[in-house]
């Protein structure tokens, strides 16, 4: 029997796996995840905020696995060795493949900027958000013995849609810090320090002007133009003047890192010709060299004909990516063409809190704002969960609150 290992139950890998199964012809699939959950990637922010619990995001692998295909191993891929058609994993086991599928995810991206991983938190998985939380927490809790205004600071740095969606959050939950450090809602001071002064550039620029006056009224500090050189203990450098080199410090106890991703390390240390742990694939998902081999999701670069550029990476485009892989998997069984990705988008939408949204509607013609906004960023996450987990995890963890 064909033997297809898909490596990751993120958004892509959990896609494929779903399409795959539901064909049951003639070949057995292998599933590797680190966890055995499934976490709604996209919804981080908020746990990271606290404004949800970990539970509310993430779902047990097993709900997707159907044991007549598919068996389930939880460890941690090390390499792939696509000469031998090989997997080694961190318990020691080695997998054999005929078809694989690399879903593994992304990673945090520092760009070798000092100090970073000592001194600041990443949000990149349910552990590193639940642990931004309990730090929030912590620094509130330690106010009240020390009165030390940093306690009271949360600094994001980066203001791209990950910096952006977590300072809406953080903005929903500042009553709940306040109330533990025993201060006014205003005394909890959130800031943003960004390298460039045009911010989402996937964005019209009327439109990221709109986001950023928004939680500026709400009293998040921007700070634009400003690279960040380095990050000291409970401080952000950063650069003033591009010309002189000049820098400034801004102290704070809570440095949350957010200035972008790349794909898994397991790319590069697997020989994958990739920048950033990101592999340019042809338009059909695979690998160039090896015809066995999809990649798909954040580890993966599909060229976008229109733009001439990579598509982004997106949990709706890692979705059709995995759909995508799974029928041309499919394909190749039955010596059929393998078909090329396209992609209709439903909308780009940034949530600044569980009410308010900005984005743009399908391929970019409309925006949306506000309420409407926000209830159309729901109907994509409910959307993204329908397709990764199937109904029973959207009634359990869907957003139904569209218009709250
Ligand atoms: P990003 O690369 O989109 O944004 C990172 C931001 O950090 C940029 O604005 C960049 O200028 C800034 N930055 C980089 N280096 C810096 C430095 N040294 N000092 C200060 N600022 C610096 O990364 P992201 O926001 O993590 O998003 C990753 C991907 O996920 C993107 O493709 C994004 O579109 C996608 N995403 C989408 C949504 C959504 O659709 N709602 C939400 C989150 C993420």
């Amino acid at each position: 029997m064909r033997e297809i290992v898909i490596l990751g139950g993120g958004y892509a890998g959990l896609r494929a796996l779903r399409f795959l199964q539901k064909s049951k012809g003639g070949f057995h699939i292998t599933l590797v995840d680190r966890n055995d959950y499934h976490y709604e990637s996209t919804d981080l922010h908020e746990v990271a905020a606290g404004t949800q619990p970990a539970e509310k995001i993430l779902y047990p692998i097993e709900d997707v696995v159907d044991p007549d295909v598919t068996t389930f191993v939880q460890a941690s891929v090390e390499k792939i060795d696509r000469d031998n058609r090989e997997v080694s994993l961190d318990n020691g086991e080695t997998l054999s493949y005929d078809y694989l599928i690399v879903a593994l995810g992304f990673r945090s991206e520092s760009f070798g900027i000092e100090g970073v991983d000592d001194n600041s938190l990443p949000m990149v998985d349910v552990k590193t958000a639940i642990a931004v939380h309990d730090h929030i927490i912590a620094q509130m809790e330690d106010y009240k013995e020390t009165h030390n205004p940093d306690d009271l600071k949360i600094v994001v740095c980066g203001a791209g849609f990950t910096g952006i969606e977590l300072l809406g959050a953080l903005n929903d939950n500042r009553n709940e810090y306040a109330e533990i450090a025993g201060v006014a809602p205003e005394r909890i001071e959130l800031y943003v320090v960004e390298a460039v002064t045009r911010l989402l550039p996937m964005m019209p620029e009327e439109l990221a002007d709109y986001g950023v006056a928004k939680l500026e009224s709400w009293g998040v500090k921007f700070l634009t133009g400003k690279p960040i050189k380095a990050i000291k203990p409970q401080t952000v450098v950063y650069q003033t003047n591009a010309e002189t080199g000049e820098t400034d410090e801004l102290t704070a106890n809570t440095i949350i890192w957010t200035t972008g991703v790349s794909g898994s390390k397991v790319i590069d240390d697997s020989g994958f010709s990739a920048k950033r742990g990101r592999m340019m694939v042809d338009s059909d998902l695979r690998d160039p060299d090896y015809r066995n081999v999809y990649l798909i999701g954040d580890c993966s670069a599909v060229m976008d004909p229109e733009s001439n550029r990579p598509f982004p990476t997106t949990a709706q485009i890692s979705l059709v990516m995995g759909e995508l892989a799974a029928k041309n998997i499919l394909a190749q069984l039955a010596g059929r063409q393998t078909g090329d990705f396209t992609y209709e988008p439903l909308g780009t939408v940034a949530s600044i809190g569980n009410t308010h949204a900005f984005g743009v509607l399908g391929n970019g013609d409309k925006t949306v704002k506000g309420y409407a906004a926000s209830a159309l960023k729901k109907l994509i996450m409910d959307k993204a969960l329908t397709e990764t987990g199937g109904s029973k995890e959207l009634f359990a963890k869907g957003r139904f609150d569209l218009y709250h």
